[in-house]
């Protein structure tokens, strides 16, 4: 049995500080920049950034824009939450960065865009899309997509 419950409910305004490392990030974001953090203790780089090295627990002092960014895995969503035929496919990626030659731990998951899914190759360099300056808030939305990189 179906059953169908509506109501409404009064959610109070409420801010959400994002801390120093999500500050830098977001002002990269807004700039056109990823930012990595960067632990000087264990030469460490992590992605997203966090205030604490996840390794040895040091405070983090450092940020680094990336210099490099990787599509190392994705998958190709052809329907939506229903089964229905998306109108055309949706790609998702896990992306790793390096700053210089040096790789930073984690990544990000964010929405590929290539002209044909033979393109996809996992370990091709990509690079971020943004919005426009103007329409930029700060957040990983900012990205519209990564892209291959083009030389
Ligand atoms: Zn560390």
């Amino acid at each position: 049995m179906k059953r169908d419950f509506r109501f409404k409910v009064d959610v109070p305004k409420y801010i959400y500080p994002t801390g120093k490392a999500g500050e830098k990030f977001s002002d990269g974001l807004k700039k056109g920049v990823i930012y990595a953090a960067y632990c000087g203790e264990c030469d460490n780089y992590m992605m997203p950034p966090s205030i604490y090295c996840p390794r040895c627990f040091s405070e983090i002092k450092q940020f680094r824009e990336v210099t490099h960014m990787y599509l190392d895995l994705y998958t190709v969503v052809l329907k939506d939450f229903y089964g229905r035929d998306l109108d055309e496919p949706v790609i998702y990626g896990f992306i790793r960065f390096e700053v210089e030659d040096k790789e930073v731990e984690g990544g990000l998951i964010h929405r590929i865009h290539v002209d044909n899914l033979d393109d996809l190759i996992l370990g091709a360099e990509v690079e971020p899309v943004f919005k426009d300056v103007k329409e930029r808030r700060g957040i990983v939305t900012d990205i519209l997509y990564f892209r291959l990189k083009s030389d």
